[in-house]
């Protein structure tokens, strides 16, 4: 068994926090353990709870557009959640939720040693950008040991906010650019990985 599959076995039974009573299935995340990129959302909604898959719902169908505008499929990617499990009713996450799953994350990035992070979200920037505000950073990229953050406004955003929709797909298309420096980057120097997160 992979070394992110006996995660998933680990995260499946989860019970630190009062959303496992309400969970259908907890949601880990799914990719290629070699994944290049690591998309970074919210939390599960409705869909994703159902399947224990992520951006499985209309947020996700558009992910997968966004996706195959530049190129990648989900099987290229690694998605994953901040939150593991569905907050009932769709709430925003509360703070000791994202604390007690941030140790779910880190050890997904551990093992996946991304080349470059993409937040989707404000939940997800903030683990990243303590401080900053998702309409000023949004698209821009920030490399801390030769790692890239990149911070994008969540697909659902333009799912009810239409003028949001070309603001994501410019940022998007940022990303091949972006992966391509770091990679060359990676194979002129190898230093050693480090990842770092708010709460670090
Ligand atoms: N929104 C998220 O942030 N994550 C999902 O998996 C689905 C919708």
């Amino acid at each position: 068994m992979s070394a992110l599959s006996e995660l998933y076995e680990e995260i499946a039974p989860c019970q630190l926090c009062e959303l496992a009573k309400h969970r259908t299935k907890a949601v880990p995340g799914e990719g290629p353990e070699d994944a290049d990129i690591m998309f970074i959302g919210e939390a599960p909604g409705w869909h994703e709870d159902q399947q224990g898959r992520p951006f499985v719902g209309p947020a996700g169908h558009f992910l997968d557009q966004l996706l195959a505008s530049i190129g990648l499929g989900r099987g290229q990617v690694y998605i994953a959640n901040v939150i593991k499990c569905r907050p009932m009713g769709n709430r925003d996450p509360l703070p000791s939720e994202i604390l007690n799953c941030r140790q779910w994350l880190k050890r997904q990035m551990e093992l996946i040693c991304p080349k470059m992070i993409v937040t989707l979200g404000r939940y997800s920037m903030a683990e990243f950008f303590p401080g900053k505000t998702i309409s000023k950073i949004h698209g821009t990229a920030q490399k801390r040991d030769n790692i890239i953050y990149y911070a994008m406004y969540h697909p659902a955003a333009a799912l009810h906010q239409q003028s949001l929709r070309q603001t994501i797909e410019a940022d998007m298309s940022r990303i091949p650019v972006l992966l391509s420096s770091v990679k060359t980057l990676a194979e002129t120097e190898s230093p050693p990985q480090q990842l770092s997160m708010f709460g670090d």
